[in-house]
This record gives structure tokens, C-alpha cells and sequence, in this order.
């Protein structure tokens, strides 16, 4: 007896939507969304979509109507709460431009909860644009099946995001002149790891940072790691130690 295919297929196309869903909805999908179901994967009326919100959950919907720019979807079922995501931030000073896209991907696909662009003296770019970084994020959560969106801050200057610090959360202040073997600084505490920009933070910085009392000077390692490298090995480390990668 031949097996019975698996429903949704393992193809089916995954769309984040900025309204609440709920099972019976009806939705409409226009623009860049619409031109990538139809125009890029070619469905017709009747195929299946993945769709998630950031609130609920993520659920299986339904073409029900092609239009020439847009479409509509009918929501038959859902298939999963929202995440419960880690809690890491990561406190990122800007890079170049397409470095910084990258590490919000990376930071996205790894399960941050929250993503903090930080302004430090040797930053040489000194603003971000939010919806780029909204769309590098929300793309990369379609693609390794997030049902949760990291948060994303304002961009904060060094000195204000050390002087707002949570009191409950640990910054792991990753300090390329030397600090505790991160893995063993990692405790169950909700945690922050701080990754400087390509040309490092300033002595003043550097000691103010760590005269913070949730500061942790941490070490990843003998090797002077570019910020992007810096990013993605913090938030690793911590993930496999604290967060949600053993079942
Ligand atoms: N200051 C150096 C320079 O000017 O080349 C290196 C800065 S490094 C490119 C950027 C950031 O990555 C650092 O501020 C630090 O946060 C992090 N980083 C790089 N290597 C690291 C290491 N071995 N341990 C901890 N953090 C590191």
C-alpha cells in the first residue's frame, strides 16, 4: 500500500502576515507576498500556505481566490502555538551595512528574542534603517520556521543602553582583550551578549561597560573575531548551553 503523502506538502510556502489570524479568517495578500505565491511559486486556487503572525501561532491556509495583484486566503487550521523563544538578546554596535543584515539574519534564524542596534565611538555608520532590519528578520523567520519575531530596539548609544540595563539580565560583555571562557560564564539568567563594531570599543568604553554591575567581560576564544564571526559564536554558544537546541 503506497504511504499517504504528507499534508501540508514539505514545499508549502511560508508567509509571516501583520494581521491576527485565526482559524475561519479570511485574508487578503497583496504586493511583494502575492507576486512571490503566485508569480514565484506558482500557485493556483487550492494550494496550501503556511502563514504565522507573531501573536498566535502559525496556521494552514488556503488559496481561495487569485486576483491579478493579490489574493485570497481562506484559514482552515492551525498548526502551532507561537515560539516561546530563548530569552538572548543580542546587543549589536553597527557595521557596515550588509554585515549588519547579515548578523540580524543569523541572530533571527538562531532564535534570539530581541536585537539591539548599539551606537559606540568607533561605529562607521551611525543610523540603521528599522524596515530593512524588519525584512531581513521576518524573511529569515519564513524561511527556518519561526512562529515568533525577535524584537527590535531603537538604536541606542553605549552609554544609554548601559545606563537603562534590566536589573535581572546578564550582559555578556564579549571582549576580545580577554574575560571569563564564555561557556563557563553562561548561567540560567535571562542574558544580553554585547559584540563591538569593526574597530572595537574605545578604552572609555570598555570601562564603563565592564564597571557595570550585570556586566560580564567574557572571552570567545584567542582569535581576534570580526563582529560578524563575534555575533553568531556568542549567540551559539549561549543557545547550546541555555537555550532550546536539546530536545
Ligand atoms: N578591536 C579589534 C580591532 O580593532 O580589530 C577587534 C574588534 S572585533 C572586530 C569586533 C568585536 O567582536 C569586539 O568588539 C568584540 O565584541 C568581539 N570579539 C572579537 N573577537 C573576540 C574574542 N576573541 N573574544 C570576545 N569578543 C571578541
Amino acid at each position: 500500500m503506497p504511504a499517504t503523502p504528507a499534508w501540508p506538502p514539505k514545499s508549502t510556502p511560508r508567509l509571516f502576515v501583520e494581521q491576527p489570524l485565526a482559524v475561519g479568517a479570511t485574508l487578503n495578500i497583496a504586493g511583494n507576498s502575492a507576486h512571490y505565491l503566485t508569480g514565484v511559486m506558482r500557485l493556483k486556487e487550492g494550494a496550501p500556505v503556511k502563514l504565522f503572525d507573531d501573536i498566535s501561532g502559525e496556521y494552514l491556509a488556503t488559496i481561495a481566490h487569485l486576483g491579478k495583484r493579490d489574493l485570497d486566503l481562506t484559514v482552515d487550521a492551525k498548526l502551532r502555538d507561537r515560539e516561546l523563544s530563548p530569552d538572548l538578546w543580542i546587543c549589536q554596535a553597527l557595521v557596515k551595512k550588509d554585515r549588519f543584515d547579515w548578523i540580524a539574519e543569523k541572530a533571527c534564524e538562531l532564535g534570539i528574542s530581541r536585537f539591539v542596534p548599539v551606537l559606540t565611538a568607533r561605529c562607521v555608520v551611525d543610523k540603521v534603517k528599522d524596515d530593512r532590519l524588519r525584512t531581513h528578520m521576518i524573511e529569515a523567520a519564513e524561511q527556518c520556521e519561526r512562529t515568533a519575531l525577535p524584537q527590535i530596539a531603537t538604536l541606542t548609544r553605549i552609554e544609554a543602553l548601559l545606563q537603562k540595563w534590566p536589573a535581572e539580565r546578564t550582559l555578556y560583555f564579549c571582549d576580545e582583550r580577554g574575560g571569563e571562557p564564555f561557556l563557563d560564564a553562561i548561567t540560567a539568567e535571562p542574558g544580553a551578549v554585547l559584540i563591538g563594531p569593526e574597530g572595537g570599543f574605545t578604552d572609555s568604553e570598555n570601562a564603563a561597560i565592564r564597571a557595570h554591575p550585570n556586566a560580564r567581560p567574557v572571552s570567545l576564544g584567542p582569535r581576534i573575531l570580526r563582529a560578524d564571526t563575534a555575533a553568531v559564536t556568542a549567540i551559539s554558544v549561549w543557545m547550546a548551553k541555555n537555550g532550546d537546541w536539546s530536545a
